[in-house]
This record gives C-alpha cells, sequence and structure tokens, in this order.
C-alpha cells in the first residue's frame, strides 16, 4: 500500500545521486568530515516550512532543530532534544545567530487555541503545555492577514515566548554576555512568502530587512 509513496523518494533519490551530487560534489567533500553552520535555526515540524528554500542556504550553513509548535522547553524535568541540540550549537559549534522562527497556520497554536482536539494525544497534549505563555505575550496583528486574527496572534505571542526561553538557556545567556551570539525571533507567513522579525525595542514584529 505505502509502496507508490516510497516510490516517489526513491526516484527522487536517485535523481539527486544523477543530477544533483555530481555538481556538488567538492562542496560535499569538503562538508564530510567538518561542520561550521553561523546560524542555529529553531522552527516547526510543519511540511511548508523549507528553511533552506526561503533562505537561499545550502550544505553546511542551518545547524536545525524541529518539533511541533517551535517550542524551546524551560522547565522540562528530564532533557530534551531541542535545548539539548541548543547547547551543542553554542558551546561546541559557536554558531553567531540563533533564530526561533513560527510560522502561519501552524498546527500546534491552533491545538493550543482548541484542546479539545488533544484529548486523543496525551504526548501532544504535555507537550504544548510549553506553549501556555504565548497567550501572554499575543501580538496586534494585521486584519487583512488570511487566518484569523486569534490565531495569528498567538502564532506571533509564542514566537515571543520561546525567544525568552531560548535567552533564558545557560549557555545561551553565556554566550550573549560573551557578546558572540545574536538571538532572533520571526516570524514566517506562508501565503505571502514574507518574514517579520520581532524587534525587542519597539516590542513589534516589523517586515525582515527593512
Ligand atoms: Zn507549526
Amino acid at each position: 500500500m505505502g509502496e507508490d509513496h516510497m516510490e516517489r523518494l526513491i526516484e527522487g533519490h536517485k535523481r539527486f545521486l544523477a543530477e544533483v551530487f555530481p555538481g556538488r560534489k567538492s562542496q560535499f567533500h569538503l562538508l564530510a568530515e567538518t561542520q561550521a553552520p553561523e546560524w542555529l535555526f529553531i522552527t516547526c515540524s510543519d511540511s511548508r516550512v523549507l528553511p533552506d528554500l526561503i533562505l537561499g542556504t545550502g550544505p553546511g550553513d542551518l545547524f536545525i532543530t524541529r518539533n511541533a509548535g517551535n517550542v524551546v522547553p524551560l522547565t522540562s524535568q528530564d532533557v530534551d532534544g531541542c535545548t539539548a541540540t541548543i547547547e551543542y550549537a553554542v558551546e561546541v559549534l559557536r554558531v553567531k545567530h540563533a533564530i526561533l522562527c513560527g510560522h502561519s497556520d501552524c498546527g500546534a497554536m491552533k491545538a493550543a487555541l482548541d484542546r479539545a482536539g488533544l484529548d486523543a494525544l496525551p504526548k501532544a497534549r504535555r507537550w504544548l503545555q510549553h506553549v501556555e505563555a504565548a497567550f501572554a505575550h499575543r501580538q496586534p496583528v494585521n486584519s487583512a492577514e488570511g487566518e484569523s486574527a486569534e490565531l495569528a496572534s498567538l502564532i506571533r505571542g509564542n514566537v515571543v515566548a520561546q525567544l525568552w526561553n531560548l535567552k533564558a538557556q545557560p549557555s545561551v545567556v553565556r554566550a550573549v554576555d560573551e557578546g558572540r551570539l545574536t538571538v532572533h525571533g520571526w516570524y514566517y507567513d506562508i501565503l505571502s512568502g514574507r518574514i517579520e522579525e520581532y524587534d525587542e525595542e519597539l516590542r513589534k514584529f516589523v517586515v525582515l530587512g527593512e
């Protein structure tokens, strides 16, 4: 049953080996034994968020950790994949920038708004306790947006909330103090392709690069 769908991936991989890899062989050889990414990128697992595509980056550029809702757990009892990845990126790889990126139409944030859908998802329900702080950080939004203002406002609020959690990680506190790391909060809009950055001084989201 799943064979048709796997076929697409296998064909894609064959095309990669035949058409893409040969032209980039030297780049992959340089990267085969070492990496020195400058950016840590923390985003949602959503299939519509394609970091390398929207940023023009490629192999060796972005060190990425993803999870439902682009969460940086602040108070988990046990270690989790996201904060362990942040620690490694900051302490060992010495990335120069850490970017926390949320996105429009986020299913995790929809679930946080309508918790009834989480009844059969015990792990997701516990995970999404980490986004509760988003409600306290809700942001004003442009009413012309396609999605509900309530959701758009909460998604941006979650970027702000997770940004604070990121900045509270001990490795991040140290690196920012030493002046070797800058932290950013982004919102990616799937419909327009545009990115907004949270401006901490203005306390609002502004179009990236303007
Ligand atoms: Zn999402």
